[in-house]
């Protein structure tokens, strides 16, 4: 029930419009019955062949309602696919803006197959709240008024009889049929979410599936689930079937009824006989807006599924949120951590264990380590992905998360190991970095990046996740990108690890080059030319264990020495 209400808080803005959808498709189903009441009157009247003037009411009824049912239901149909896409677009946009600040530390949580589920389908499915769930009962309710009204013009007891017709129809079934269908439409939602999950595994992990002989196995299970949502959807097929037999069977029996109490009043003479015949017409066409009332009743408990899958999400609070007057970045970007410590939600252990340093503006880092030390954690917090769960990270002296973080990011490059290719051209991905770069700086960051030759290859497509590029490549994009976006401080997060150490090596002379005056902090476990960075941070187990120039640590004789020796860190941890 909450989430019902949440659900039409969210579709409030339209009011009016659906308001005014509701009362034409009852103008329209109100024309269907006059439509079928006047033409009854007509035939059954000029079955008595009176003088054609007397006719003359009746064909113009007919003429109005008939042109009117026409015209009234296209307006409604205008009005609610309107309003219905209208719904559709501003609901897609709220998820977008609800979903957005969780990323990346909130959505991690969730595969990312299933929150494109969320996206397509379950939103989707909320579009038809309007037309399917709330429009048909209003009109439903409108209807039976109507006729209350039209029998008890001739007979009280008819109208009373028909009332209790429309509710066994209009709530007995409806009720009956989310009874014997109950938990199918969530089911299928459910089995939805399952099968897209499991195909992109299997798209994306087809090599893996293969060779590891397991591609059986994942067929299989993606074939369970498919028939599971067969099995739930021919189980709402038979409900559909068993409720709309059940309705045409309630029909008659209330023609039949309202027939049975209308008869003694012919036979009495209080009414004429034409009476009967307008009577059995009307109520066969009261009956076409309780038919879509049991379809709602299972609607609803999609919506409401839907509804609760993407409250899921909207629920989660954002790790990271923007001050309300965020400070303007300072010139002077000294990078300080502040007693920082941290812990990954669900871990026992601290990725990061009190860590304290300063980086000046313009100076380079290298941070080292084996992996799982924190290094990358480190980043991430200064990204402000996460937030620190002790301590400070300060720039220029204040705290960050005093700046806006968007506003942050555009201060800093920074060069993952893992980097995302868009499945677009290769100008756009670079044009991710900088969308108004000009041809010439485009040029410049390629042949930075190692891959000048690119320059011919601009307009060509990536591939999905970049497949047509090799690893290499993909890093040199990424470089190419963060000399293009030339923000002041610049992390290299073992963004050369893949690369040949000859390509590796000019791709570090570049950056040296491009990084003058910059901050620049190289993350690596490997130590690999460390005599051209001012300081050397080591890190283990998330907790700084040696720091100095390259120099002074051999001196020191300590881990940092040893580790030199065998030129890379053995993994300690
Ligand atoms: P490094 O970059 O030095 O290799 P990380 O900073 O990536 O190390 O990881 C530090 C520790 O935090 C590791 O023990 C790792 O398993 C853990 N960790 C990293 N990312 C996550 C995450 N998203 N959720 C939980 N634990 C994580
Ligand atoms: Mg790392």
């Amino acid at each position: 029930m909450k989430t019902f209400l949440r659900l039409t808080s969210l579709v409030r803005p339209w009011f009016w419009w659906m308001a005014l959808a509701a009362l034409t498709a009852f103008a329209a189903t109100g024309s269907g019955i006059g439509l079928l009441l006047t033409a009854a009157w007509l035939i059954a009247k000029a079955a008595l062949q009176p003088p054609l003037a007397a006719l003359q009411i009746g064909i113009v009824g007919v003429r109005f309602f008939g042109i009117a049912r026409g015209v009234l239901r296209y307006t409604e149909r205008l009005i609610s696919h309107n309003t219905t896409f209208k719904i559709l677009a501003s609901l897609r946009l709220w998820f977008y803006d609800a979903v957005e600040p969780l990323a990346p530390a909130r959505l991690m949580q969730f595969k990312s197959a299933d929150l494109l589920q969320r996206i397509v389908d379950d939103i989707g499915s909320l579009e038809n709240i309007y037309t399917r769930v709330l429009a048909p009962p209003v009109t439903a309710i409108l209807t039976s008024i109507l006729m209350w009204f039209l029998l008890g013009f001739w007979s009280q007891e008819a109208a009373l009889l028909l009332l209790l017709f429309h509710l066994l129809a209009g709530i007995g079934i409806p009720a009956l049929s989310a009874f014997l269908s109950r938990g199918n439409s969530s089911g299928i939602l459910q089995e939805q979410a399952l099968q897209q999950v499991l195909a992109v595994d299997f798209a994306m992990g087809l090599g893996e599936l293969q060779l590891s002989g397991n591609l059986q196995s994942h067929l299989e299970r993606l074939e369970a689930a498919e028939t599971e949502k067969l099995r739930l959807e021919r189980k709402n097929a038979l409900s559909d079937g068993m409720h709309e037999a059940l309705t045409g069977l309630l029909m008659n029996a209330a023609v039949i009824a309202v027939l049975s109490a209308v008869m003694p009043l012919v036979e009495s003479g209080q009414t004429s006989g034409i009476a009967l015949s307008i009577v059995t017409l009307a109520v066969m066409a009261s009956f076409e807006a309780i038919l879509p009332l049991p379809a709602s009743a299972r609607h609803l408990e999609a919506d409401i599924h839907a509804g609760e899958r993407l409250f899921e999400i909207l629920d989660a609070t954002p790790e990271v949120t923007a001050p309300l007057s965020p400070l303007t970045i300072p010139t002077d970007l000294t990078l300080e951590a502040r007693n920082i410590s941290f812990t990954y939600p669900g871990s026992f252990r601290k990725a990061l264990d009190q860590v304290s340093i300063t980086i000046p503006h313009g100076s380079h880092t290298a941070i080292v380590g084996p992996s799982g030390s924190g290094k990358s954690t480190l980043t991430s917090l200064l990204m402000r992905f996460w937030n620190c769960s002790e301590g400070e990270l300060c720039l220029g002296g204040h705290n960050i998360n005093l700046f806006d973080p968007e506003e942050l990011r555009r201060h800093i490059s920074l060069v993952s190991q893992k980097t995302y290719i868009f499945a677009t051209t290769i100008r756009e991905n670079l044009l991710l970095a900088r969308p108004n770069a000009t041809e010439a700086e485009i040029s410049s960051a390629l042949e930075g990046a190692g891959i000048g030759h690119f320059k011919s290859r601009l307009n060509e497509f990536t591939g999905q996740h970049g497949m047509q590029l090799s690893g290499g490549e993909r890093q040199r994009i990424a470089i190419a990108r963060a000399i293009l976006q030339d923000a002041p401080i610049v992390i290299l997060d073992e963004a050369t690890a893949n690369l040949d150490p000859l390509t590796e090596e000019e791709i570090n002379r570049t950056m040296e080059q491009f990084t003058k005056g910059k901050t620049l902090i190289t993350l690596t476990h490997r130590l690999k030319a460390m005599e051209r960075f001012d300081t050397i941070l080591l890190f283990v187990k998330g907790s700084i264990a040696e720091q100095g120039t390259h120099r002074e640590l051999i001196n020191q004789n300590g881990v940092y020495s040893r580790m030199n020796g065998a030129g890379r860190i053995p993994k300690t941890s």
